[in-house]
């Protein structure tokens, strides 16, 4: 915990990452001791600059926990059915716990489809129908990836949820609603707001714990938080002189928030370090037999 002196603490992700993964690198160790190596295998569909950053990211930070990878490309005009192949052979590989499929895919692709291909034990991104039909339900299989992340992130500075107001800016099936579901599951009271949220400012500044995972830069400015507010900044925002920012206006906000995540260095580093805390889960859960559906 880093204290500015000017007003909010910064919840530093990559330190907590660094502590996340020295924890669960022992669970690693434990599962190598029984002989299990946990496996990931990632797909990749088409040249997107970004996604093929994102993917090289996975495979050193599994390489790095002791985690097996291995990376399925397929060309941009690929046929949808080779990639369902290769996740049924990929489904029954007793070697690979956890499947990915780096989105965005291809227009020609069905999402839904292929996603739902997966099995659902292997579905470390927790979008699987099944896996999003289990948290809504509070029985959560894995917990998507990036919310994951905030929600250690604010176990990590006890931050009390049960009861307080949390305000998700965004709606998204991969932050926004399970990030609304995981705050709900705790006993916060939760608003949603989106692009049609009429007077936004009205909802973010009644918000103790405030979300925002919206893809515009610095939308949420000081006269949108309340005082003392927690502000939580999934955004990744790059800028013409290739610099990165948040949604949050961070400089103005830390001013008056209680706490607030950088960018870059806030929720970033969380998500890569929960899929590799859900591919550990996924080879525990094989190793010890236990059943899914
Ligand atoms: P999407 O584009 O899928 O969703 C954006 C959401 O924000 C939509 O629900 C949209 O509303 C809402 N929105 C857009 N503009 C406004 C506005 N002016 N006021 C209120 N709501 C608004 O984005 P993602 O959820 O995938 O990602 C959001 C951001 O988080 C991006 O910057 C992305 O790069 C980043 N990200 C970061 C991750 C990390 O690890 N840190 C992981 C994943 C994403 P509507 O539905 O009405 O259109």
């Amino acid at each position: 915990m880093t204290d500015t002196g000017a007003g909010a603490q910064i919840i530093d992700g990559k330190e907590i990452a660094k502590l996340v993964r020295a924890e669960w690198k022992l669970r690693v160790d434990r599962l190598l001791q029984a002989g299990v190596k946990p496996g990931l295998a990632v797909i990749i569909v088409g040249d997107n600059p970004a996604s093929a950053i994102y993917v090289k990211n996975k495979v050193k930070a599994c390489s790095d926990i002791g985690i097996y990878s291995e990376v399925h490309s397929f060309p941009k005009d690929a046929n949808q059915q080779d990639v369902l192949d290769c996740i049924r052979a990929l489904n029954d590989n007793p070697h690979i716990h956890g499947i990915l499929v780096q989105l965005p895919l291809p227009p020609q692709f069905e999402n839904n489809r292929v996603i739902t291909s997966i099995a659902v034990e292997k579905d470390v991104d927790g979008f699987h129908l099944y896996n999003v039909g289990a948290l809504v339900t509070g029985n959560t299989i894995f917990a998507p990836c990036t919310p994951f992340g905030v929600m250690v992130m604010l176990d990590r500075h006890a931050i009390p949820i049960e009861g307080r107001h949390a305000v998700v800016v965004g709606r998204s099936n991969i932050v926004g609603k399970p990030m609304a579901l995981m705050l709900l599951e705790r006993g916060a009271t939760v608003t949603i707001c989106t692009s049609k949220t009429r007077d936004l400012a009205q909802f973010t500044r009644n918000a103790d714990i405030l979300v925002v995972a919206t893809g515009k830069s610095r939308m949420i400015n000081a006269g949108m938080v309340k005082s003392g507010a927690v502000v939580i900044d999934v955004g990744i925002n790059r800028l013409s002189d290739g610099t990165l920012c948040g949604d949050v206006d961070f400089d103005s906000v830390k001013k008056v928030a209680g706490f607030i995540t950088p960018v870059p260095g806030g929720v970033g580093p969380m998500t890569i370090t929960m899929l590799l805390c859900n591919t550990i889960l996924a080879a525990e859960r094989a190793l010890a037999g236990a059943k899914i559906q």
